[in-house]
């Protein structure tokens, strides 16, 4: 598999003093490691004319692909544009599809249309306008001139700072272009989703079958909260045979791996438990205290779920899990809110209320403050009923209050999976 090497300069001193967290070159970089490109490095440098122009000589030196992102405005602190333009040795003149564009836009807006706008519709006549659909300043693509490279192919891509405009371009210009010009052969992907063990332990389990995989065909393992994602990328003139030979490695695994599958496809636990009640026609519904609605959000970002979710109850406060869930007072007093009595009586509740097929309870403490000797930070109980049985779990995690709260709505979904599909 041919390795191509790609790098990624992010533009702006907001990046520099930590105002604005570095998102797009993770973004980039993910979807370009998809391609099979390799990110070698990731460079941030502030809006100066001296530290960009030294990025770009030093990732064009040792890169094919440098995607720059930030700077392209039409304010005073954007300079990439101007600074791109003198470094390819071009001009700046109006593209008219952008100024058509920019004035839309404008007339859109009913905002008036400056002089400053025109210089957003200027681009370098030495590089690929890459339309931007989501805002006005273009993305752009340069060839940088083969006398300086020593004959090889390389390219410099500049687009905005804006994540959804950089993504938008990414999308719709960037990676088709890649694909078809950098690569002549397919890349295809197929991706297993496992639960319930480490990266370390189904390394062992697959051992034997990775190290028979060709070397046209590579094996990833993405972790990811209680899941593994096992990526098999292949590579070869011919699609179809691909195809086949890809699901062939795939099924291989699966059936190695057993029961800790669950998924042939590249889903999330929130998709996959939606899939799953659709196929079974169940219903399922959330007595959140601790996660605070974050597993119903989880479970609405996917489009269709109110076919199966039918709500959540935020039980923060004991008073809510009494009056809505009916949790007995005596039962908080006795063994406290975050246990195994509360979280089934919460789960029981959240049944009946909900009018569900399945319910899911959480209650824990997050942290930093609130932990007990009996009860200590990272403490979650939780709890999943159905009409006949509640199963009851108890977790101990060890992070920040952000990550506790993730973690406990991600092995919450996990366990509803477990007994949606039996396996618990
Ligand atoms: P615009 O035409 O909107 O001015 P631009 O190319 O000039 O786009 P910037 O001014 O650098 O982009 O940044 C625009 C917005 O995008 C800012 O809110 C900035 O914080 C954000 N942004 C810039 N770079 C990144 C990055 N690497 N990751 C995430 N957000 C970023
Ligand atoms: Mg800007």
């Amino acid at each position: 598999m041919s390795n191509i090497a790609a790098a990624i300069i992010t533009i702006g001193d907001e990046l520099l003093i930590g105002q604005t967290i570095d998102t797009n070159s993770a973004w980039i970089a993910k979807h370009l490691n998809e391609l099979g490109i390799d990110v070698l490095r990731r460079v941030a440098v502030g809006d100066n004319r001296e530290a960009i122009i030294k990025a770009l000589d030093e990732e064009i030196a040792r890169a094919s692909i440098v995607l720059i992102t930030g700077g392209l405005g039409p304010t005073a602190d954007d300079i990439t544009k101007p600074l791109l333009c003198d470094y390819f040795g071009g001009k700046m003149i109006v593209d008219q599809q952008v100024l058509d564009h920019v004035k839309a836009m404008m007339a859109k807006r009913n905002r008036p249309f400056l002089e400053r706008n025109l210089k957003q519709a200027e681009v370098p006549d030495v590089c690929t306008v890459l339309f931007n659909k989501m805002g006005s300043a273009p993305g752009m693509w340069f060839e940088v001139p083969q006398s300086k490279t020593g004959g090889e192919r390389k390219v410099v891509i500049a687009m905005p700072g804006v994540p959804f405009e950089m993504i938008s371009i990414m999308q719709d210009e960037v990676l088709p272009r890649l694909r078809t010009q950098f690569f002549s052969d397919a890349l295809l992907h197929r991706t297993l989703v496992t639960a319930g063990e480490g990266e370390s332990v189904i390394a062992e389990k697959i051992m034997d079958l990775e190290n028979a995989l060709p070397a046209h065909i590579k094996l990833a393992y993405l972790p990811d909260a209680g899941m593994v994602r096992l990526r098999l990328t292949g590579r070869g003139k011919d699609s179809d045979l691909l195809t086949k030979e890809l699901e062939t490695h795939q099924l291989e695994l699966a059936q190695r791996l057993g029961n800790i599958v669950v998924a042939h496809d590249d889903h999330s636990m929130e998709k996959i438990i939606g899939d799953l009640l659709l196929a079974k026609g169940k219903t399922i519904g959330l007595a959140e205290s601790c996660t605070g609605g974050f597993i119903g959000h989880l479970i609405t970002q996917i489009s269709g779920s109110s076919t199966y979710f039918n709500g959540s109850i935020v039980s923060y406060s004991n008073e809510v899990k009494q009056n809505v869930l009916g949790v007995n007072k005596e039962t908080i007093e006795s063994y406290g809110a975050v246990s195994e009595q509360t979280v089934t009586e919460m789960a029981k509740g959240a049944l009946r209320v909900l009018d569900v097929d399945y319910a899911l309870a959480v209650s824990g403490v997050l942290g930093p403050a609130g932990g007990t000797d009996r009860v200590p930070v990272g403490t979650v109980w939780m709890a999943v009923a159905d009409k006949d049985n509640v199963k009851t779990k108890e977790f101990r995690f060890f992070y920040g209050r952000l990550q506790n709260k993730e973690m406990a709505a991600k092995m919450g979904m996990m366990m509803v999976y477990k007994v949606i599909s039996e396996k618990l």
